[in-house]
């Protein structure tokens, strides 16, 4: 299957100002796409791995061939990562999760804001580039986590419900050093009901 750059379910200017204009249209229509086009390439020679679903590629690095196997890691990773990315932000955002959500995250984490904090502090302290986590297991247990470059929770048998791109080209156009900003902005955006659809989907 070729892979193809998913539009974005909102405007690049619709999250001002937490997140600026230009960021959004480099990062999708840039960066984004340039793992998308990567990945593309990579594949090429190889069918079998091609046909197979992206999310199952990344479950189980071990049987890509060795020869693409970081490409494709790296490059699948940021295509997959990215599509999460854009379709658990929102215009509409901010507040907090609800329902069965909530439920698990206080039962994880003691309160909301208590999760918070911690996936702050993972995409914070996230040396160099990366992502914060919050995905769930086989049993919907939560747990908050953050990897480096484009590597995924998925390859440690998890779920990813929600992602955060601490990547500099994420934020350093409006917020230059400044990544704990971004990251309280970011909050202002996150679309809750993707998340809760995402934690309940098998
Ligand atoms: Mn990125």
């Amino acid at each position: 299957m070729t892979h193809t750059l998913p539009s974005l379910p909102y405007d690049y200017n619709a999250l001002e100002p937490h997140i600026d204009v230009k960021t959004m249209e480099i990062h999708h229509s840039k960066h984004h796409q340039g793992y998308v086009n990567k990945l593309n390439a990579a594949l090429k020679n190889d069918p079998e791995t091609a046909e197979k679903p992206l999310e199952e590629i990344l479950r189980n690095p071990q049987e890509i061939p060795e020869n693409i196997r970081q490409t494709v890691i790296n490059t699948g990773g940021g295509h997959y990562n990215h599509s999460l990315f854009w379709k658990t932000m929102s215009p509409d955002g901010g507040g907090m999760a609800s329902g069965e959500l909530e439920e698990a995250l206080i039962k994880k984490f003691g309160s909301f804001e208590k999760f918070k904090e911690e996936f702050s502090n993972a995409a914070a302290t996230q040396f160099g580039s990366g992502w914060a986590w919050l995905s769930k297991d086989s049993s919907g247990e939560l747990s908050v986590s953050s990897t480096s470059n484009q590597d995924t929770p998925l390859s440690k048998g998890l779920t990813p419900i929600l992602c955060l791109d601490v990547w500099e080209h994420a934020y350093y156009l409006h917020y230059q050093n400044r990544r704990p900003d971004f990251i309280s902005a970011w909050w202002e955006v996150v679309n809750w009901e993707e998340v809760a659809k995402n934690y309940s989907e098998q």
